[in-house]
C-alpha cells in the first residue's frame, strides 16, 4: 500500500497473470474507506486490506470502474452470492447503472475464472457517494458515466484531491481507451 496524498493510497496487486492492475484507497473523515476496483483475484485482497492497522475497524464501500477481470477478479472476497452475501465490514459492491446485462455478464472467453459476486448498489451518472456528512470534502465522491473502454465503464472525481479515478481510459497499451465506442451511440 502506497500513500499518494493526505488520504488516498494505491495498492499494485503482484499478480501470477501478469497485469499489475492498480486499486485506490480513499478514506473519508470517519470510519469509511472507498475501495476502489479489486484486482485479478490471485491473492485474498480482503485478507489483506483487512491486517492493515490504518485499516482496522474501518467500512468498505467497494466500486467497479467497469466490467474487466483485472478490475472485479476480487470482488467475491467482498460481496458473493447466497447466505454468505456481504463481507464483514464492507457496505455495498458498486457498479455503474448503465449496462447492467454487460455488468453482469461473466465472460467464458476470460484467461480465468471469476468467482461469482453480487452488486449490491448500481450508481446512476452524477451519482454522489459519501463516506461521511458531506460538509467535509474528503467524504464526496462522485460518479459519472464514461462509456468507451466498456459499456459499463465510470471514473470517479474526487474534489477534495481534485483527483479522477479513470480505471482502463488510461493505460500502458494505448494512449487513451475507446475501444468500445461503437456501442455507446
Ligand atoms: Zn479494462
Amino acid at each position: 500500500m502506497t500513500q499518494i496524498s493526505s488520504n488516498v493510497y494505491y495498492i499494485v496487486e503482484k499478480d501470477t497473470l501478469g497485469c499489475n492492475p492498480l486499486c485506490y484507497l480513499i478514506f473519508g473523515s470517519e470510519n469509511k474507506v472507498l475501495l476502489v476496483d479489486t484486482g485479478c483475484g490471485c491473492g485474498n485482497l480482503y485478507f489483506y486490506l483487512k491486517n492493515q492497522a490504518i485499516l482496522k475497524d474501518k467500512r468498505f464501500i467497494v466500486v467497479n470502474t467497469h466490467n474487466h477481470p483485472e478490475q472485479i477478479g476480487g470482488n467475491w472476497r467482498f460481496s458473493t452470492t447466497g447466505r454468505f452475501g456481504l463481507a464483514h465490514a464492507v457496505d455495498d459492491l458498486c457498479a455503474s447503472r448503465r449496462h447492467k446485462y454487460y455488468t453482469r455478464l461473466l465472460e467464458s472467453n476470460w484467461h480465468w475464472t471469476i468467482e461469482t459476486y453480487k452488486i449490491t448498489r448500481w450508481l446512476k451518472d452524477g451519482e454522489m457517494i459519501l463516506l461521511g456528512p458531506d460538509t467535509d470534502s474528503r467524504n464526496v465522491v462522485q460518479v459519472l458515466w464514461t462509456p468507451g473502454h466498456t459499456p459499463d465503464s465510470l471514473v470517479l472525481w474526487y474534489p477534495h484531491d481534485k483527483r479522477l479515478f479513470i480505471g482502463d481510459l488510461f493505460y500502458r497499451f494505448d494512449d487513451i481507451m475507446f475501444t468500445s465506442a461503437k456501442n455507446n451511440r
